[in-house]
């Protein structure tokens, strides 16, 4: 099955809303006539508007980089008294098509759980929002030998009770966490080999079909130089890019790399 590529970028707190409109507007002109891939931008919650207006119109779509989510008697809450939270149905009226959920980033610094992601992947669902479900292992864990097994267990955690029907909508981002932001990018085939045990899995959880349709992106420290030879691996259907996603050239050589 042929996968369209999907490049997102995650701007994480950088920008101001000035500069996120300067900057989705670059990337706007930068990738207006690649076709064949799919684009979008994630800024902070504050550039959401600024950057919505930007790209209006344009093949760029919007993302946001986390949701809140509370469930009360097995329903879920879209409004009420915590300050400080962004709700899903916010991001959808503001224009947010994607929400990248579960980035190592949240598990680390702010208590992000499988199961808070698997309560988020079914929120974003019922607001219209398509999840980036992130999953990957650290630097111990990988040379404990126990890779997979952390893998399997993210996944499964973000999968329970998620039908086929809107699981195959979604997209996960393998970002092996040693790779974020270091510069130490995993090499295709290390990287293929996880896409492709994820792959399996959600065969197994679901069905081949289902398995085949979503998309597995590859993060960490993905750039303009290496994202050809990642992306042209069988199991690696785009990538979540962090540093590199902060300059629109560079960024665009990755849409552009997603193209072929
Ligand atoms: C990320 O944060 O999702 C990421 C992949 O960052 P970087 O590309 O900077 O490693």
């Amino acid at each position: 099955m042929s996968r369209t590529k999907f490049i997102a970028g995650n701007w994480k707190m950088n920008t101001t809303p000035t500069e996120a409109a300067a900057l989705a507007a670059d990337v706007a002109a930068a990738v207006k006539d690649v076709n064949g891939v799919d684009v979008a931008v994630c800024p902070p919650y504050t550039n959401i508007a600024a950057v919505a207006a930007a790209i209006k119109g344009t093949n760029v779509q919007l993302g946001a980089q986390n949701v809140h989510v509370v469930e009360k008697d097995g329903k879920i809450v879209t409004s009420g008294a915590y300050t400080g939270e962004i709700a899903p149905g916010m991001l959808k009226d503001a224009g947010v098509a994607w929400v990248i959920l579960g980035h190592s980033e949240r598990r680390q610094y702010f208590g992000e759980t499988d199961a808070g992601v698997n309560l988020k992947i079914r929120a974003c669902f019922e607001a219209g929002l398509l999840p980036i479900i992130c999953v990957g292992e650290t630097l111990e864990q990988r040379e404990s030998g126990i890779t997979v097994k952390v893998v399997e267990e993210q996944v499964r955690g973000a999968y329970a009770n998620i039908p086929a029907a809107q699981a195959a909508k979604t997209v996960i981002a393998y970002e092996p966490v040693w790779a974020i932001g270091t510069g130490k990018t995993a090499s295709p085939e290390q990287a293929q080999e996880v896409h492709a045990q994820i792959r399996a899995l959600l065969t197994t959880l679901y069905d081949a079909p289902t398995a085949q349709a979503i998309r597995i992106q590859y993060g960490g420290s993905m750039n303009a130089k290496n994202a050809a030879e990642l992306l042209s691996q069988p199991d690696i259907d785009g990538g979540l890019i962090g540093g590199a996603a902060l300059k629109a050239a560079d960024f665009a050589v990755i849409v552009k790399a997603g193209a072929k």
